[in-house]
């Protein structure tokens, strides 16, 4: 069972989880990078960006305190998810 999560958009929907920068580029429409776990084999998995990438790189490829700092997890709708992904998608493909 995956957690839920009330959307005034989108009313109750599966709960996912993605970094600050995505959760922003719902707002401004400016793809920001998606980066997911590729192992997952959840149709939603936890989403961070190239910036978080690049950080988490930087720190060896783990999730230490600092990355999960700048990463800085937010809640997102299901419905909300699709969007940001979406935004990514239009933008790598044009
Ligand atoms: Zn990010
Ligand atoms: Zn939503």
């Amino acid at each position: 069972m995956s957690d839920k999560v009330q959307c005034q958009t989108h009313g109750e929907q599966e709960a996912t989880y993605v970094c600050r920068h995505i959760m922003d580029s719902i707002d401004t429409g400016k793809a920001v990078g998606f980066h997911w776990p590729r192992d997952s084999d959840m149709s939603r998995p936890d989403a961070w960006c190239t910036e978080c990438e690049q950080v988490r790189q930087s720190e060896g490829g783990d999730w230490t305190d600092t990355a999960m700092k700048f990463v800085d997890v937010s809640v997102l709708c299901g419905g909300c998810y699709d969007r940001a992904k979406a935004i990514w998608l239009r933008a790598r493909a044009s």
